[in-house]
This record gives C-alpha cells, structure tokens and sequence, in this order.
C-alpha cells in the first residue's frame, strides 16, 4: 500500500477499535444478563455501495441501456432517489427520466434481473479494478467478527449484484449473506428490516433485537431505514475521511 493509501486507512482503523469496544460492552451485557449462553454479541448490518466500497452507477447505467435498449449515454438518473434506494425503484424512475414510458418501465423489471447478473458476472475484472474496498473495510469486519458479532448486509442492490460485489472485493468471508435484506426482496427499502429479522429468526432460532442491532451506511435513508427499524445506526462519510 502506498504512504497515501496507509494514511488513508487510518480512520477507519480507529473506527473499526471504537465499534469493538462497543461490541464488547455489548457482549459484556449478553453474558451478564443471558447466563453465558453463545448468542452473538449483537447484529452489524452493513450498506455495500458508498459504505463499504464506492457508489458507482456504470453497472445500473449499463442495465438500464439494455434492458430498455437505449444508448448508455441516453440513460439519465433522476436527482433524488437513487442512492439509498433500491435497484428496482432506481431503475423504473430512471427508465422514466430516460423518456420510456411508464408502464414499459414496470414491464421491463423482470429483465432487468437477468440484464444485471449478466453485466454483473461480465464485469468482475472491470469491478475489482475500478470499485475495490475501501482502505480498513476488511479488517474493520474481520475486527467486529472477532468480537463476536453477526455480520449481514441491507443494501438496495440485487442480491445476485451484492454477492458479485462482495465476492470481488473479498469482503464475505465474515458477512452472512443468507440473512441479508436486499433490493430483490423489496422495492421499499423499510421493509429490509423485516426481512433481515425474519432470516435471523430462522437461522439462529432466536428473535433480532433491534438493541443489539447496528446499521452502517453512507445515504440519509440508510439512517431513515434503522431509525424505522429501532437498530442504533452509524453513518459513514467517505468522501470526508471521518465517520459522523
Ligand atoms: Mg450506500
């Protein structure tokens, strides 16, 4: 890692020891109050883009151009509603915005499924070049997964773009992804956290409790979605170097 990249890497390092030792005042409690049982120290659910590698709208730009079978460069975004949002309701207003009507924009989303985890698995090199981790990303999860917590993610993309998204960037090794929320199972992003209780509850056969529960994202409906939620909630600032 170059001097720069080094020093770069440092707040989130000092990020990633303020979280354990939350983690462990959060476990210290557990054990106090749960006779020592083996439940996780709590639930860390992660946003992916602009929190854990950078927001990049190519994949989305690329998506929308062939399922709707317009130029990339005739594909316009909407101002609001897109990050923080989900694929589906990004892609319907962004078709919209782009000049297809709004009925062929519904129509289109079945394909859109099959467009991006297309554009998704041709574009892994692309990815890993252009959009990796951003510096203490990795060690901040493997920290937080020594401490004892459950990691997952609640993220607007597709679950087939989050896999290839972690996958690339080597960032699943200590995220379950199998109890993650993501854009594929609902337009609304304030049902994730629905989802992502449901499929703890079935994994680990005992109900999430949103106390023990922190959100980490970028996008102000990342902080709107775990205050809906209950979860405590961690908002990531990239762009300025510090976490807010
Ligand atoms: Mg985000």
């Amino acid at each position: 890692m170059t001097r720069d990249g080094r020093s770069s890497a440092w707040p989130r390092v000092f990020a990633a020891l303020e979280l354990v030792k939350v983690g462990a005042q959060h476990r210290s409690w557990l054990w106090d109050n749960r006779l020592m049982s083996s439940l996780p120290a709590g639930l860390v659910v992660w946003d992916v883009d602009g929190t854990l590698i950078p927001a990049d709208l190519r994949w989305l730009r690329r998506s929308v151009a062939r399922t709707y079978q317009i130029e990339e460069d005739e594909v316009v975004f909407p101002d609001k509603r897109v990050h923080g949002y989900t694929d589906e309701s990004i892609v319907v207003d962004t078709a919209v915005c782009s000049g297809v009507e709004p009925q062929s924009a519904e129509n289109g989303i079945p394909r859109f499924y099959s467009v991006l985890a297309q554009v998704m698995a041709e574009g892994r090199v692309e990815l890993a070049r252009e959009q990796p981790a951003y510096p203490g990303a990795a060690d901040t999860i493997a920290a937080l997964h020594q401490s004892g917590f459950v990691q997952t993610v609640l993220t607007g993309n597709l679950r087939a773009a989050a896999e290839v998204k972690l996958s690339v960037t080597e960032l699943d090794g200590f995220i379950d992804l199998s109890i993650g929320g993501f854009g594929s199972d609902a337009r609304d992003r304030f049902e994730l956290p629905g989802v992502i209780a449901q499929r703890f509850a079935t994994h680990y056969r005992q109900s999430l409790d949103p106390r023990h529960t922190v959100l980490i994202g970028d996008a102000p409906n990342d902080i709107a979605t775990a205050r809906h939620a209950g979860f405590h909630v961690v908002a990531i600032a990239h762009r300025m170097g510090s976490i807010a």
